[in-house]
């Protein structure tokens, strides 16, 4: 064995003197630091007694490997990936990823205790919804809101408590199935509403409806219709002829926003969604919507309206079953934030910040990674195809089915391998990299990537293409 080729690996003490491990040791135990240092030396010699190149590890590589294992994420089971789909909302991937001040709200209500159900000014027990009820409220115009587990969950405690088990109205062409095989006909089922199907499933007319309410339905089930789209001879009530007929008969109506943007996309030049406070305005006596989909926050089912009804969701036992945590609370509260200003929001909020970038940015940031990833492939001495392309992005998690997004990414071709193959090398690096293929290339859209992962990135393809 050629020891000599040992010898070139930094020592521990070496590395304990850079400024970056200076870093570390402000934010963790100096014995992590130590352990974590000698795990990397340890696989950077089993590397170099399989015949890796001396040169392949350097300090930034040990350093690198030394990183992953002081933070752990290499033994995780829960990654940070990077996703270069295009899909900005992707359930598979987590759905929305939080803003910074986000994040910060979370790490310090997490780190330490919080006055999650304590009133600061009473010193008595407080509500953990209070935290987001005002927020909620100002942003939509609602009366009261309430915070539970997801939508999903805000559907079936809706249903449960204004239904309890009679008749409910909702238009056939509503009656849809979206991802993870949520079908709103079986929640009902499951609430112990029962169905009242009015309508065609392009067609439901306001006398539909009036047939319903006449018969005596307890409540109007509006459903947002998600991630599918009907085009041509369709109809259905505006909000505010629905929700006239059904008061006169005191009946309430419910909308199911799915999505809930809180941000007029529409005046962005981006599709037709209807914003949660022109339903409130409309007269919907109660709305539900994701916290994870266009808002931007983290998983929750949000829930504002009449505060009647409010009131009463808040009394069902059910909610105790469904609540929030902290967490989820810090998350969003902060979100919400962040949505008193809409510039603000539109720069901050990650899932509306990637929605918007313009056409040029994507363009630029596509050709600067592909011109970052010819360097480095050079350097390497590996071969492969890369080319600057148009390409469409999709909003994701049921948001705008019929809008693509015009984007640019980088198209990446290697000789003798196959696309799938790529994607699997690619979900290999560390952190993993989640492409597509298109016409026989591996895609990677710009827009879902954020700056701080261009260098991962760029190192996870070399070696993609290396390997
Ligand atoms: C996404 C969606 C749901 C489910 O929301 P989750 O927050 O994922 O539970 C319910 N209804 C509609 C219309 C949706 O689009």
């Amino acid at each position: 064995m050629d020891t000599t080729r040992f010898r070139q690996l930094p020592a521990v003490h070496k590395l304990l003197e850079s400024d970056v491990v200076t870093l570390w040791c402000k934010s963790h135990a100096r014995t992590d630091v130590v352990r974590a240092l000698q795990e990397a030396l340890r696989q950077a010699r089993a590397a170099l007694r399989e015949g890796d190149e001396p040169e392949s590890w350097d300090s930034s590589a040990i350093l690198r490997v030394a990183h992953e294992v002081l933070t752990g994420q290499s033994l995780l089971h829960l990654r940070a990936v990077v996703n270069a789909t295009g899909i900005v909302l992707h359930t598979n991937l987590g759905r929305a990823p939080l803003a910074l001040e986000a994040v910060a709200a979370v790490q310090a209500s997490a780190l330490g205790y919080s006055n999650l159900e304590l009133d600061l000014e009473t010193g008595r027990r407080g509500e953990r919804y209070d935290h987001v009820e005002r927020a909620i409220c100002a942003l939509t115009g609602a009366e009261a809101a309430l915070v539970v587990n997801n939508n999903a969950a805000a559907v079936f405690l809706i249903l449960r408590e204004l239904a309890n088990g009679l008749p409910v109205a909702i238009s056939r062409g509503e009656l849809i199935e979206i991802g993870g095989s949520f079908r709103v006909s079986e929640i009902m089922r499951e609430s112990g509403a029962q169905l009242v199907e009015v309508g065609t499933t392009n067609k439901t007319h306001e006398r539909d409806y009036e047939q319903a309410l006449q018969a005596g339905v307890s409540l109007i089930l509006r459903v947002h219709a998600s991630n599918f789209k009907m085009l041509g001879f369709t109809s259905k009530p505006p909000l505010e002829a629905l929700v006239a007929r059904a008061h006169a008969h005191d009946v309430p109506v419910y909308e199911d926003l799915g999505s809930g943007s809180l941000f007029n996309l529409k005046k962005a030049g981006i599709g037709d969604e209807p914003t949660v406070r022109e339903s409130v305005e409309a007269g919907v006596d109660i709305v539900s919507f994701s916290g994870d989909k266009l808002l931007g926050a983290t998983q929750a089912g949000i829930i504002c309206g009449k505060k009647r009804y409010v009131d009463r969701l808040k009394k069902n036992q059910l909610l105790r079953a469904l609540r929030v945590d902290k967490l989820t609370l810090a998350a969003l509260e902060a979100t919400l934030w962040l949505y008193r200003d809409e510039e603000i929001a539109r720069t901050r909020i990650p899932t509306l910040q990637m929605m918007t970038r313009t056409v040029e940015d994507l363009q630029s940031d596509a050709e600067s990674l592909a011109s970052a990833l010819r360097a480095s492939l050079a350097a390497q001495g590996a071969h492969a195809d890369v080319r600057v392309t148009r390409v469409e992005s999709q909003v994701g998690g049921g948001a705008l089915p019929s809008e693509d997004l015009p984007s640019y990414g980088v198209a990446l071709r290697v000789a003798g391998v196959p696309e799938q193959m790529l994607l699997e090398r690619l979900r290999a690096q560390s952190p993993p990299i989640i492409a597509r293929i298109m016409k026989e290339e591996v895609i990677f859209d710009v827009r879902t990537i954020f700056a701080w992962q261009r260098d991962d990135l760029v190192r996870g393809i070399t070696n993609t293409c290396a390997g």
